[in-house]
């Protein structure tokens, strides 16, 4: 019998930090697990080289949903991102060496595919509305069927969403970059650059708008009542999750649909969310919520209530579970879209990846496994470097929600 004979935390810093796990079984076969919790980086690294790697070796690789279970349940301690991270680091290899056993492509492991490409969105932004529109022209051009639309709202520096450069990347800075909020400023300003979009550019593509945890459960039901002329494909994160309860409001109150979950790192967190009908898109991801295992019975669960699939897809998602996350949403009967920002040269000289980008759509890799490669040559190259997200303040000073 193969079994597991070596497992390695890798961490490489190509531009932003990247925690990765590689398992190698005692017939020299390799596969791949994304383990990075953006800005809580190395809690996952210990997790997994201090409390899960000695339980690994020796183990059959064979088993992925025993370790799933072996892992969640022997912790005792349920649940939380750290934990759920280090799981889907560990389950995610397993399914690549099982692709590569099988020769076959993760996705043929799934089930094959319901269709022919993974739509995906991508973010449009800019500084004021003019820069924005010129964004979203980009993306069009580019092909994208579906764009997000964020713009800086006036006098609030650092808005969330909105590119510096040609990279949007909110983990820059070595301690919190501490951002001002203006929910009345906002709730005035971005139903404007919406509709300007829609004036430009009509209605031949899909609209999607991130509202980042930033509102109340009242003033989102304001929002989404006041751009529903505009028809988005969603509202991201109108209000924190952590009380599904809240979502009740909002829903009573708008027919914009509602996409929740990236945040969130199991069934548990969304199970009133979905089975409720409260939202439209779960967006739960491979990395954070368990890997493709629990993720398959997240999604499973949603498309008994019509919810559909938006997995969070930013640029903290390494290749590896890009990668992971084209498998699951081919195969998915309830796909609905994919979160997608690209990498920059540098993450691609660290991370091989067939990943394909066509027409708006990104097409699996047909090579065994997931179809991604580590260079550790090329991740040497970039050591890690501590990074934070920032943080949101309200102006009288009170901490909010970033
Ligand atoms: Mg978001």
């Amino acid at each position: 019998m193969s079994t597991i004979e070596r497992a390695e935390v890798l961490i490489a810093s190509p531009g932003r930090n990247f925690v990765t796990f590689r398992i190698t079984t005692s017939d020299g076969v390799t596969g791949l697990g994304d383990a990075t919790l953006n800005g809580r980086e190395l809690a996952v690294a210990s997790y997994l080289r201090d409390h899960l790697v000695p339980l690994l070796i020796g183990r059959d690789p064979a088993r992925i949903e025993d370790t799933w279970q072996y892992l969640y349940r022997g912790a005792y301690w349920r649940r939380g991102p750290v934990t759920m991270t280090a799981i889907a680091a560990v389950d995610t290899a397993l399914w690549d060496i099982k692709g590569k056993v099988a020769n076959l492509p993760v996705y043929q492991l799934l089930g094959g595919r319901s269709r022919d490409g993974v739509m995906v969105y991508s973010h449009a932004s800019g500084s004021d509305s003019a820069e924005l529109l010129d964004d979203v022209a980009r993306f069009l051009d580019l092909g994208y069927l579906a764009v997000r639309a964020q713009a800086a709202v006036p006098n609030v520096k650092g808005t969330y969403g909105v590119r510096k450069g040609t990279v949007y990347e909110p983990a820059a800075t070595a301690l919190p970059d501490e951002q001002p909020w203006d929910t009345p400023a906002y709730l005035d300003f971005a139903p404007t650059y919406l509709a300007a979009v829609r004036e430009r550019f009509g209605f031949g593509f899909h609209l999607l708008h991130d509202v980042h945890h930033r509102l109340t459960p009242v003033e989102a039901a304001r929002f989404g009542k006041s751009v529903e002329d505009l028809r988005l494909f969603w509202m991201e994160d109108p209000t924190p999750a952590e009380n599904q309860e809240a979502f009740r409001l909002i829903r009573q109150h708008t027919t914009t649909p509602i996409a929740v979950g990236e945040n969130l790192s199991s069934i548990w967190d969304v199970q009133h969310l979905i089975t409720e009908q409260l939202i439209d898109y779960v967006r739960t991801t491979v990395v954070h919520a368990g890997g493709i295992t629990h993720l398959r019975r997240v999604f499973d669960l949603a498309a008994l209530y019509q919810v559909r699939t938006g997995s969070h897809g930013a640029t903290d998602l390494s290749p590896v579970s890009m990668a992971a996350a084209v498998h699951v949403d081919i195969s998915v009967p309830n796909f609905g879209i994919q979160e997608y920002m690209g990498h920059t040269p540098e993450v691609a000289e660290v991370f091989h990846s067939d990943v394909r980008f066509e027409n708006g759509m990104l097409h699996p890799s047909d090579a065994p496994g997931l179809g991604v490669e580590y260079d550790d040559d090329a991740a040497a190259r970039f050591p890690y470097d501590p990074r934070y997200l920032p943080v949101a303040r309200l102006a009288d000073g009170s901490m909010h929600d970033w």
